[in-house]
């Protein structure tokens, strides 16, 4: 058998799979902060076109892929269903591991897959700018390469931390055309207003959200754009699970176990969301979610309305949060410091279609190191928590014929920097501490 299954052009994805439908007692809307009553469409339009809000609630559990977008997405899709067996061999199991290459896309991770999609609908509705924020850098690539393909300019606000440590990410931002600025700015008031209080902060997401709302509504023919948490986030990432889906059907196989590793949740909705009918329809089939245990809004935080940013300026989102003035850890998988959980994935929790997972960076980096050596590929610290899952599920019973399937979310090759302080012996796990999530879960706004 090849190692690499590769799904032939023309049997490509052409529609995403909307879960949304098939949700048990469903999502509760997004409530507006002013008056905590379910968000008016028309508040939001103002920052999103209509295409992307009318996926945020669709009722359909079929969207078609518009031709535009399918055209970009043949650079690298489908991407290739890879069986890891180097890893078997080392691990010595009897499990088939299997692993859906989401590294080949143009920014290195599985980001692109939205990013491209909310660059089209956004030009199709007459925008021709689109402001945004990123952490670690992902995200930003990602919009960076998307806008420039539909001819539109891409403004981002990057955690300031990050953009003195990650001059790669910068580069390759700058490369695809975008401007990047270090969060918090002199362009914006939130960040004026930080520089005043204290020049050398290093900024947050919860800061960088707001500078990039802010940016939004002050220019003209200017959107905002969001790479993880939303619906519609989670819908453009299905286009992983249903190739997967069907790679595995060409080797006649299917999964026991599908595990991704948790931030805003969308890869891991990507991954397991077109598994979720056929396990309601009562298939035998897990769903694994892999958090850090350094920020594990599912594990230890708890369920309930909150907002997507420190300054409270995004609708307010059911979802498992720490609250939303939680300050996670500086753990390197930057990807996944993120406070609350996508509503999707938060209601599949709720709901116990799937389960979730915590586990230390230490841990992962090992498992990381040795999927590196084994399978040639580096991967993101983010992806080598889904990594450590698929060891552990193939060690239990070595000799227990098991097929996993994980998503590789994305390469870290500008992430090498974090490999060498794991070399080094310079990192060190952390949990979070459960009087600190108490305090931060109190100041959750009060819905009556
Ligand atoms: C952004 C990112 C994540 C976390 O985001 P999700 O929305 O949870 O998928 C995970 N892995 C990589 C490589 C990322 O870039």
């Amino acid at each position: 058998m090849s190692k690499q299954i590769l799904l032939p052009y023309e049997d490509r994805i052409t529609q995403w799979y909307n879960v949304l439908p098939d949700i048990p007692n469903g999502l509760q809307p997004p409530l507006d902060p002013e008056n905590n009553q379910p968000m008016a469409p028309e508040k939001l339009l103002a920052i999103f076109p209509g295409a992307l809000l009318e996926q945020e609630m669709s009722p359909n559990p079929w969207i078609d892929i518009p031709q535009a977008v399918q055209d970009i997405f043949a650079i690298w899709r489908p991407s290739p269903l890879v069986r890891a067996t180097f890893l078997e061999k080392a691990l010595g199991t009897k499990a088939k591991i299997y692993f859906k290459n989401e590294s080949v896309s143009p920014s290195g991770s599985h980001k692109t897959n939205s990013s491209v999609p909310q660059a089209y609908y956004n030009q199709q509705a007459g925008i021709h700018r689109l402001a945004t924020e990123t952490g670690a850098g992902q995200w930003g690539s990602a919009l960076s390469f998307a806008t420039q393909k539909f001819g539109m300019e891409c403004m981002v606000y990057m955690v300031k931390i990050s953009f003195d440590q990650k001059p790669y990410r910068k580069a390759m931002m700058h490369t695809f055309g975008a401007e990047v600025v270090a969060s918090p700015s002199k362009l914006t008031p939130t960040g004026q207003s930080i520089l005043a209080k204290d020049p050398n902060s290093p900024g947050s997401l919860g800061i960088a959200i707001s500078e990039a709302l802010e940016d939004t509504v002050s220019h003209p023919g200017t959107n905002y754009a969001l790479g993880s948490v939303l619906n519609h986030v989670c819908l453009h990432q299905t286009i992983i699970g249903l190739e997967a889906k069907k790679q595995l059907a060409m080797v006649g196989d299917y999964p026991d176990v599908v595990i991704g590793c948790c931030g805003g949740g969308s890869n891991f909705a990507g991954i397991a969301n077109p598994f979720v009918p056929d396990k309601l329809n009562g298939k035998k089939i897990r769903l694994l979610g892999v958090e850090p245990a350094s920020c594990p809004s599912m594990t230890r935080g708890v369920y309930a309305y909150d907002f997507g940013d420190l300054s409270k300026r995004t609708p307010m989102m059911q979802m498992y949060t720490l609250g939303h003035d939680f300050i996670p850890p500086g753990i390197h998988a930057g990807g996944l410091r993120y406070h609350g959980m996508s509503p999707i994935v938060s209601a599949l929790y709720r709901e116990k279609v799937i389960e979730v997972m915590a586990l230390h960076q230490l841990e992962c980096f090992e498992a990381g190191v040795l999927f590196a050596k084994t399978e040639g590929i580096i991967p993101a610290p983010e992806s080598c928590h889904a990594i450590r899952a698929a060891i552990m599920e193939a060690t239990k019973d070595l000799n227990e014929p098991k097929t996993i399937l994980f998503n590789l979310s994305g390469h870290g090759l500008l992430d090498l920097a974090s490999y060498e302080q794991y070399h080094a012996g310079a990192l060190s796990n952390y949990e979070y501490p459960a009087e600190a999530i108490a305090e931060a879960t109190k100041r959750l706004p009060k819905i009556c």
